[in-house]
């Protein structure tokens, strides 16, 4: 459509050209011979060849351009189209002139146009007439003055002025075109408004003697339009959406220059993105309903509310976020690391419709208050990145630095230089913030309570990229212990942790790490409970009515080497065992518990479906390993403060009596209105890192779990077995400064 407009566009004021060109009237955009005498030099005979061959060369060009010219879009196509009918005149109108104009007007506009249609005849016309002239000398070195076959002159500057606006013109009606689709504004009646006053205004400044009262024509003509058409589409607007107006001008220029490598204060630019820093679309896998979601939240009211609102909760990128809907306001709750912070308040007034649009989007009933609904929708977001870790290096180095010189001593000089030189470069190479932008699926939740509504917004979190049990916060000792247990070929490797730890994680990353081509993978799943699969291990699903015998008959009919099953029960557990009776299986399973040794409990007091308790010996002889971890949030590398340990403590920790023990914690509580740790959010802590407890079964533990199954006995024989506790690896990591004290115990109290 739009490309179509413009052709149109060039078609009418081609043939208008052409046209004038026969008549002997001086439009205002041709001066007249006399007027131009001073300017025309007329070039001296022996050059005109010389010139007439460079002139036929650019024609050539043109008509290059002009062939590759259609399939591309218009910003490319109008330069070389444009200034066709000036050049072809010029110089070789018997073979040219009649190419490039006619196409674009014969096969786009057929009779569409009664205004258009009529010029056209002429066209022929004014092609023979010209056929008769020779080419008339040209020097493209002064190109203002061009000589017309009636006598009068083109006006390259007057033509230039022309285009330049006409090219304006085009940009703008299709920006404004676009703009209007999107906003549902009405298109086509502004669209028709734009281009029939322009075409009109146009067509009259042709026709008008006086040059310059035709482009003033002309702009005014391009301008009411645009200008009545901003003004209105800006009326209903949400300030992050207007156009032109102080912020977006500033918004738009700074962004331009900083591309140029202008440095510019980014709060110029701030102020605009800020408004809209999420953009929201529905989430669904049917294409359909995904479109019909999206217009209808979009033309809620509420739908810009949602977005300011999803763009303020997710500043610090929490985990999750609840809000309650009561009768003074909106409370709301982070989670962050796996612990609920309070947040800003949020008011009902602008609340209440912001979540209407965003029960729309996610296809639930907007009206229903009550009973308890939940969908999904997707939000890409807008984030200021800073680059923290350069930032901390320098500030370390920096510190480092501070403290040489308090010293001042020669004996550290060439370090102290080396420091300065090292400070100097990093400030140097330390790039300026810039905005990043990332994906989310946002699960909304929302039921009714006692006081009003409460909703919960989760928000996917990005994929992590861990490769090795070193990764998941695993000691690099204990996971080149772990990693191996894969070759082994017969026994149970077990995987546990509370809900939430990241126990599913590590178990990827663990069989992520194996080798599947030499020896065959197999994982079961229940289809109501599907778990990741990993790739190149082939999965067998059952549903809850298959007989737990013959899935499993069915199951290690694969010969798989390594069978992976989840969520052991004792039903699938005595299959196993029995099946290791006969073969070498090595089988991966999970089991939900605090720490190694409950895991171990809990296998042994597994019953299958008809009430028979797995075997005491059989879990004591196959089990080989238990791994269980607890996710402990990480001190906020920006912020933490050291602190000496009290000397009770230390020892307490297993540190040698007599030497002084650093340990980190958060920094205290900021007063009211003091800057925050801007990395943490003046939480302290950011990022999680595992705890983790691997508990090789030894003979010790073996007996135990023959005789006297009991979690304190099976504790103190998995540390007689040189096992070491959860909470003895806690404390590697706090006397590491990798977290504290307070959090590990908060981590360890924890039920
Ligand atoms: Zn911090």
């Amino acid at each position: 459509m739009k490309r179509f407009l413009i052709q149109l566009i060039f078609a009418v004021a081609v043939a208008l050209f052409l046209s004038f060109q026969t008549s002997t009237s001086t439009a205002g955009i041709f001066d007249e011979l006399n007027n131009n005498d001073a300017h025309t030099e007329a070039p001296a005979e022996g050059e005109q060849t010389a010139d007439n061959a460079d002139a036929h060369d650019a024609v050539d060009d043109h008509a290059a351009a002009e062939a590759e010219t259609p399939a591309d879009d218009h910003a490319a196509t109008e330069q070389p189209a444009a200034e066709e009918p000036a050049a072809n005149e010029e110089t070789q109108p018997t073979e040219n002139g009649e190419n490039p104009e006619t196409p674009a007007a014969d096969s786009e506009n057929p009779g569409e146009n009664a205004e258009n249609a009529e010029p056209n005849p002429d066209n022929p016309d004014s092609e023979e007439a010209s056929d008769a002239p020779a080419p008339e000398p040209v020097d493209p070195g002064a190109p203002s003055p061009v000589k017309l076959k009636n006598g009068g002159y083109f006006s390259i500057a007057k033509i230039l002025a022309l285009l330049f606006i006409y090219l304006l013109w085009v940009k703008s009606t299709d920006w404004l075109s676009a703009d209007a689709v999107h906003f549902k504004k009405d298109w086509k009646k502004w669209n028709a408004i734009a281009v029939g006053a322009f075409v009109a205004s146009f067509a009259i400044a042709l026709l008008l003697p006086w040059f310059w009262a035709g482009i003033t024509l002309v702009i005014l003509a391009y301008l009411v339009p645009f200008i009545l058409y901003v003004r209105y589409r800006n009326e209903d607007m949400n300030p992050a959406e207007m156009v032109f107006t102080r912020d977006h001008l500033r918004h738009f220029f700074a962004e331009k220059i900083s591309k140029i490598g202008v440095k510019v204060d980014p709060k110029a630019k701030d102020k605009f993105t800020t408004g809209c820093a999420a953009n929201l679309t529905s989430y669904t896998k049917i294409e359909r309903q995904r479109e019909m979601r999206r217009i209808q939240a979009h033309a809620h009211e509420g739908f810009m509310d949602a977005r300011k609102m999803i763009a303020e909760l997710m500043t610090n990128q929490p985990e999750a976020t609840m809000l309650d809907f009561a009768a003074n306001g909106v409370n709301v709750r982070h989670l962050l690391d796996g612990v609920w912070h309070p947040g800003e308040p949020l008011e009902r007034e602008t609340s209440d419709p912001a979540l209407e649009a965003l029960k729309i989007l996610c296809g639930m009933n907007p009206q229903d208050r009550r009973s308890k609904q939940s969908g999904e929708c997707e939000v890409e977001y807008t984030y200021q990145y800073d680059f923290p870790d350069e930032r901390l290096a320098i500030r370390q180095m920096q510190e480092r630095y501070d403290k040489l010189m308090e010293e001042d001593n020669d004996e550290n000089y060439v370090e102290r230089r080396k420091l300065k030189e090292d400070l100097r470069r990093a400030k140097e190479d330390l790039p300026q913030p810039e905005q990043r932008t990332r994906k989310a699926i946002i699960t909304v939740t929302s039921q009714g309570t006692q006081t009003g509504e409460r909703v919960m917004l989760q928000y996917s979190a990005p994929k992590m990229n861990f490769h090795v049990l070193e990764d998941t916060g695993m000691r690099d000792k204990l996971a080149e212990k772990v990693q191996p247990m894969f070759d082994l070929p017969k026994g149970i490797m077990i995987f546990s942790a509370p809900v939430g730890n990241g126990m599913k994680t590590t178990l990827n990353v663990a069989l992520n790490k194996t080798d599947r081509f030499q020896r065959e993978y197999a994982q079961l799943d229940k289809e109501s409970n599907p778990h990741e699969v990993v790739e190149n291990i082939p999965v067998t699903t059952y549903s809850d009515a298959d007989s737990i015998k013959d899935v499993m008959k069915r199951f290690f009919l694969k010969e798989p080497a390594v069978s992976v099953i989840q969520d052991m029960d004792g039903s699938i557990l005595n299959e196993c065992f029995k099946e290791m009776a006969m073969d070498d299986r090595l089988i991966v399973t999970t089991i939900r518990a605090k720490d190694a040794s409950e895991a171990l409990l809990r296998m042994l007091v597994m019953k299958d479906a008809e009430g028979n308790p797995v075997s005491r010996e059989k879990v004591a002889d196959n089990v080989k390993v238990v791994v269980c971890q607890r996710l402990v949030r990480k001190l906020c590398n920006h912020c933490k403060q050291p602190v000496k340990a009290p000397p009770a403590l230390a020892q307490a920790l297993g540190f040698p009596a007599g030497r002084e023990v650093i340990l980190y914690q958060p920094p205290a509580k900021p007063a009211e209105g003091e800057e925050v740790c801007s990395e943490c959010h003046g939480i302290g802590y950011k990022g999680r890192t595992a705890i983790t407890e691997v508990l090789f079964v030894g003979p010790t533990v073996q007996e135990v779990l023959k005789k006297a199954p009991k979690l304190e006995l099976l504790q103190k024989a998995a540390v007689k077995d040189g096992n070491r506790s959860l909470r003895e690896e806690g404390i590697v990591l706090v006397a590491k400064g990798i977290t504290s004290i307070q959090e590990l115990k908060r981590i360890l109290d924890a039920q």
